[in-house]
């Protein structure tokens, strides 16, 4: 594992992190999680770019081109010689006595570069139990940004409770789940939440629609609620680090066969190969 900071490679274990950073102190930046296979970042591209539209909606610079961030993430994988890894890549309104309005300094850059932590393949298999719970985030989920506390007191009460996931409901519709997105599958119909303003736009979402159309499976992208969700045939989560994680059951009542589905399964399979190909 390595981490940088602003310029430097620096052990992941050493402390750099002065007090005023506003990272630390107001949640002040965005961030994203790039999953390397076989020594190739996959959907660089599509991170990098959702990177700086985060940056955008918060007003900040980005201290780097996207060719340059590409070039460090690179210059970063050659130095750990990880071939299976993670990039956390995090940018922040920099260093500066604590004030709300910004500070006329540059923005901070942060990365780690570490093993990968694969999901046990028992998990997958057996698929997941996720529970429904209130959104009380704010309305701009799609900016990738610091701000997580909604997202993981969910996900600790969830695990609190047996369960794996916690899945955001606003006014009745089903969002998305506190770190991955969320599909079914309803009559051979994916069906996925719009890519709207109260989801993150999860690469992850994007590949596998992708994946979908190159099947023949139709999509539609539209809101449903707890009802469809429960009447599904299947359904899964998905993200960066999950993958396609397969949902077999909803505050413990089973999904479909209440194992995980066919469909699923195959989407997974032809994902495992999108991500195989890039790596040759
Ligand atoms: N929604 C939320 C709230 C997330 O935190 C994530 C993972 N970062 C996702 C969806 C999935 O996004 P991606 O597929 O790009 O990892």
């Amino acid at each position: 594992a390595i981490g940088f900071i602003n310029g430097q490679w620096i052990p992941v274990e050493q402390a750099v992190l002065p007090i005023d950073e506003r990272g630390h102190n107001f949640g002040d930046g965005v961030y994203e999680v790039i999953r390397v296979y076989q020594g190739v970042p996959f959907k660089m591209r599509e991170h990098l770019e959702r990177l700086l539209k985060s940056a955008e909606a918060i007003l900040l610079k980005l201290p780097y081109t996207i060719e340059e961030l590409e070039a460090l993430i690179a210059e970063g994988l050659a130095k750990t010689e990880l071939q299976e890894a993670a990039v956390y890549m995090q940018i922040t309104r920099g260093i500066a006595t604590r004030v709300h309005l910004f500070p006329d300094v540059p923005a901070s850059t942060t990365m780690t570069i570490r093993p990968a932590a694969d999901i046990p393949s028992n998990v997958r298999e057996a698929g997941i139990n996720v529970t429904l719970v209130e959104d009380e985030r704010w309305k701009n989920c799609y900016i990738k940004s610091l701000n997580l506390l909604p997202n993981v007191i969910a996900k600790q009460k969830a695990k609190d409770q047996g369960f794996y996931e916690a899945v955001f409901v606003r006014d009745g519709i089903v969002l998305e789940g506190s770190s991955c997105n969320i599909f079914l599958v309803k009559d051979g119909v994916l069906i996925t939440p719009p890519a709207n303003r109260f989801i993150l736009h999860g690469i992850t979402r994007a590949t596998l629609l992708d994946i979908a159309s190159s099947l023949q499976i139709p999509v539609e992208e539209k809101e449903f609620g707890p009802d469809l969700l429960l009447s599904a045939d299947e359904a899964f989560l998905t993200s960066t680090s999950m993958e396609v994680m397969p949902i077999i059951a909803v505050d413990n009542q089973p999904i479909g066969t209440g194992k995980p589905g066919e469909i699923s399964l195959k989407l997974h399979a032809h994902y495992r190969d999108s991500y195989k190909r890039v790596g040759v």
